[in-house]
Parts: C-alpha cells; sequence; structure tokens
C-alpha cells in the first residue's frame, strides 16, 4: 500500500511532464479544516492551451494503436488500482470526507470500469458487418474517434467519475485533457500518476488543476472536440452554452437531480424506512442520486414519519476516517451554507418539522451538518420541493393515488434517479412507465451505480449521453464503409 506523503505536492501534467510545483491554492480536509492535504497550480489560460495542443499531438499515434494494445493499458492500470486501494480510498476521505468505507467502494467502482473497458477492447472492434443492397458489395460500420476530450468532472466521486469518462474516451482512441473539481486535486493527481505508471504515452491524458475559469479556458478551447462534463446544471447549461458557438463539439453532460422514493402502501414497512434513510442521507446526501423528497402514502405517512425521524436521529455524522460512522461531512462551508438557507426556505415555505439537527460540533473545525426533516404537501409553488439542495434535507409528502405520486415525482425539471417500494408487480410496471427518470430502483434506496449500465438522466439532469460504458456514442461517430468487390 502507498500512502502520499501529506501535504501532496500539486503539479500539472502536460505533454508527459510534471510541472514545477506551485501552491496558488490549498485543498484542505473538510473533516478539520486546519489540515492541509495539499498545495496545487491553478492552471493559466496558456497552460489550458498547451494541455489541449499536448492531447491533439498525441491524438494521431494514439489513434492508429491497436485498440487491443490500448486496452492492454487498462488491465495495468487495474493492477495499479487493486494494489493501491486502501491509500485511494484514505486520501479520498481526507480530501472530501465522505466514509473511508464508501470510499473503497468508490475505488473498487472505478477499478470496474477499467477492467470493462480492458474487457471491450481485448474483444477487438471490427465494427459491424451489413448487408448491402448490390451482391458485389460488402458494408461495414466502424465507429471512431473524435480526437480531444475534455474531461470535466464534480469533487463527489472524484475517483470513479473521471474514470467512467477517460476510460471509453481512451479506449476508443480520443486524448484527454482532465479538470477535476478543485475540491479533490490530490486524488486527481494520484489517478494521473497511475495512468502514467500504466504506460499510456505522453500527451494522451494531461492534467490542469484550478477551479471553474480552468474548466471554462479549456471548454472555450476549439481545439476540443468532446466535452464530457459531470456536475451542477447551471455549470452544464454553460458549457452547452459555450459549445453552441462550435458546430462540430460534442457535450456528453451529467448533471443534477430532485430524485425520490415512492413508498406504496403495500410496502414492506422497514425496508421502506431504511430505503429512505440511505436515499437522503447516504454521503451526508451529496450524490447527484440522493432522495431529497420520499413521497409516501397518507395511509402510512404518520407511522413512516415517526420511524424515519427516530432513525435518522440515531445517525452518526463523525471523521470520515472512522469507518463506524454513518457519512462524514459536507465538502466545504458553501455546502453548509447552502443547505442551512435551503432550511430556512423549508420553515418559511411551509415545512412540519419533524427533525432539524443543524450544525455539529466533533472538536475538530469541520463542516459538519446533521440531518434535516419535514412534513410538507405537494406543491407548485415551494422552492424546496423542486430545486436540488445537495445535503442531508429532505422533505416527506403524502399521496393518495399512485397517478398522483408519478405526478409529484414528475414535477421538477430533473430527472435522474427514482426508487419506488412496492411489493405489486403492476405497480412497478406502472411507475417505471410512467415516470421520468434515467435510473430506476425497485425496493432499493435510490442511490448506486453499476459500470455496464447507462448512468444518466433526462430533463435537466443530462442530454441523452448516459456515462459509463454506455459514454461510447458520445466520443465515437459511426461511419459506414462500402466496398465492391466485383
Ligand atoms: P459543479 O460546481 O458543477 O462543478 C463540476 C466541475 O465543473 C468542477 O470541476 C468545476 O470546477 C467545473 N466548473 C465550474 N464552473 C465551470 C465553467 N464555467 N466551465 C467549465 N467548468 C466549470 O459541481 P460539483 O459541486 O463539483 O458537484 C456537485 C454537482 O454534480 C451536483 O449538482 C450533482 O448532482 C452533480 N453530479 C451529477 C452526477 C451525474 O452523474 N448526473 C454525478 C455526480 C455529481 P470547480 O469545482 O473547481 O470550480
Amino acid at each position: 500500500m502507498r500512502q502520499p506523503p501529506l501535504p501532496v505536492t500539486g503539479r500539472l501534467f502536460v505533454a508527459g511532464e510534471w510541472s514545477r510545483p506551485r501552491d496558488d491554492f490549498a485543498d484542505r480536509n473538510p473533516a478539520d479544516l486546519d489540515e492541509v492535504v495539499g498545495t496545487f497550480p491553478h492552471a493559466t489560460p496558456d497552460e489550458v492551451a498547451a494541455a489541449v495542443a499536448a492531447a491533439r499531438a498525441a491524438f494521431p499515434a494514439w489513434r492508429r494503436t491497436s485498440r487491443i494494445l490500448r486496452a492492454e493499458c487498462f488491465d495495468r492500470l487495474a493492477q495499479l488500482i487493486k494494489r493501491d486501494t486502501d491509500a485511494l480510498a484514505t486520501l479520498m476521505a481526507r480530501e472530501c470526507g465522505k466514509n473511508l468505507t464508501e470510499c473503497r467502494a468508490e475505488v473498487v467502482e472505478g477499478l470496474h470500469m477499467v477492467q470493462y473497458v480492458f474487457g471491450a477492447g481485448r474483444q477487438g472492434d471490427y465494427g459491424a458487418v451489413i448487408a448491402s443492397e448490390i451482391a458485389e458489395k460488402d458494408a461495414f460500420t466502424r465507429r471512431k474517434p473524435w480526437g480531444v476530450v475534455a474531461v470535466v468532472t464534480p469533487w463527489n466521486f472524484p475517483f470513479a467519475v473521471p474514470l467512467w469518462m477517460l476510460g471509453p474516451s481512451l479506449l476508443e482512441g480520443n486524448t484527454c485533457v482532465f479538470k477535476p473539481s478543485e475540491e479533490t486535486p490530490a486524488i486527481a493527481q494520484r489517478l494521473v500518476e497511475l495512468f502514467v505508471e500504466a504506460g499510456f504515452p505522453a500527451g494522451t491524458v494531461n492534467l490542469v488543476q484550478g477551479s471553474g475559469p480552468v474548466g471554462e479556458a479549456l471548454v472555450k478551447d476549439p481545439g476540443v472536440n468532446v466535452v464530457c462534463f459531470t456536475g451542477s446544471y447551471a455549470v452544464g447549461k454553460r458549457i452547452q452554452e459555450l459549445s453552441a458557438a462550435l458546430p462540430e463539439r460534442t457535450v456528453a453532460a451529467e448533471m443534477g437531480g430532485k430524485n425520490a422514493v415512492i413508498v406504496c402502501d403495500d410496502a414492506r414497512f422497514d425496508l421502506a424506512v431504511s430505503a429512505g434513510i440511505l436515499s437522503a442521507f447516504k454521503t451526508t446526501g451529496q450524490r447527484c442520486v440522493s432522495a431529497s423528497r420520499i413521497i409516501v402514502h397518507e395511509s402510512l405517512i404518520d407511522r413512516y414519519a415517526q420511524a424515519f425521524a427516530e432513525t435518522a436521529k440515531r445517525l452518526r455524522f463523525g471523521d470520515p476516517l472512522d469507518a463506524s460512522n454513518f457519512a462524514g461531512p459536507m465538502v466545504n462551508r458553501r455546502g453548509v451554507e447552502k443547505v442551512l438557507e435551503y432550511n430556512a426556505l423549508a420553515k418559511k415555505e411551509g415545512a412540519a418539522v419533524l427533525l432539524d439537527a443543524g450544525e455539529l460540533r466533533t472538536g475538530a473545525r469541520g463542516c459538519f451538518l446533521g440531518p434535516f426533516a419535514y412534513r410538507m404537501d405537494a406543491g407548485p409553488t415551494a422552492r424546496v420541493l423542486h430545486e436540488e439542495v445537495f445535503g442531508p434535507h429532505v422533505a416527506l409528502v403524502p399521496f393518495r393515488t399512485d397517478e398522483e405520486a408519478a405526478r409529484i415525482y414528475n414535477d421538477t425539471e430533473y430527472g435522474l434517479s427514482m426508487a419506488v417500494i412496492t411489493e405489486s408487480y403492476r405497480r412497478m410496471r406502472f411507475f417505471r412507465d410512467e415516470c421520468e427518470y434515467g435510473m430506476g430502483y425497485v425496493n432499493l434506496p435510490s442511490i448506486g451505480a453499476e459500470v455496464h449500465l447507462p448512468f444518466g438522466g433526462v430533463k435537466k439532469s443530462g442530454n441523452g449521453h448516459p456515462s459509463a460504458a454506455a459514454l461510447v456514442d458520445a466520443v465515437t461517430h459511426k461511419t459506414a464503409w462500402t466496398v465492391n468487390h466485383g
């Protein structure tokens, strides 16, 4: 196991060279803001342009490299991730405050993506042979890489999400410039070090660090063919607007959610409570698929509200390195302030508060926030029922009929994930067909991802290029090749 010494010395990685270290910004542990995890350079516009130029220069040779040899690099990368799983998880927990058990699971999810990419590449890609209308002709389809992919990622899955996008992009022959979140530069740098150790050639993976303006400079660069973005709707929309000026640009955008769990009157009660708790509060509610609404049949809601609040009160939010804690802190002070504002807004908008744990004192100077749960009737005007909160904040909303539950679920501008808790196959089918979502779960929490399944949403949650293995449609274009052998 390799633990990087802290604080990490941050560098950029361009054209196969690590830059000289700079300490333009400090990366702090949100569980203890006095701990500096590392200091990092904030890439200048020239450095961003150099990274894109390096990726462009490396593209022709990488595109011509056998797909099977490209895949072999992922096999070596998988070995390195296995070797370093514990160290990667510990660094991630320190840097972004996620519980150590969840960080380990995330490293394993990243590993699964790398293994998936290796397997897909090892099968080769000879295109599909399709019939021609003329007997003397053969016709084929082949996928071709677009060129340079900008990979812009959020802080909350700082290892797996980059791999969901870097993996398929590189396998298909594209080269990449990676811009991680300013909140998680250390785990990003460690990931790029592993790519280097695995033998990816110079220029195929480049790393620029820094905040939003660095991402914006990257997205504005006309040398970028595809932007693979995961993050908030506001930033995704800005990236789509900037890209609209470039007609050949493809944007794959995975964005936020206003997810929900629907608890039917035939639900197994304990399962419904635990699915609600995990959906709302796992990762301190900071997952794109976290549920901030639990839509409960009116015949159950009094009993459900009581059991939910009692269970939530017992959850332990504390040091992320102590795996026995249920969850860790918010990622930063801004995240805390934002959730507190939504908690206050809910009260103003008529919430009947069930639990308000507020800010938590833990001894260390951290960003700890406890659960906030309330009951509120559905309505078109309450902002708290329509906007993404991204924290431990959840509304319990009553419904009478399945049609009403589906209407309440759909009454947001997002469409990412949903869970339904029911024993009825007929109902499960009804919600499957009537709700607008990308990922649906039955008798499970609304959270979780598997790399061989598409991961993405509709409406403000995504633009139809789901992450994970399905992303291949965004990073390649399909060509037809017709041969006359008559
Ligand atoms: P964010 O604020 O949207 O940031 C995402 C990335 O975009 C970061 O690297 C950010 O840099 C960068 N960025 C900011 N402004 C930019 C600009 N003008 N141009 C280009 N890049 C820019 O999101 P976050 O707070 O890191 O993550 C939380 C959000 O991500 C939530 O909304 C969550 O739902 C969503 N999310 C969605 C999925 C999914 O699969 N649908 C998965 C995970 C998270 P800096 O942060 O360094 O400023």
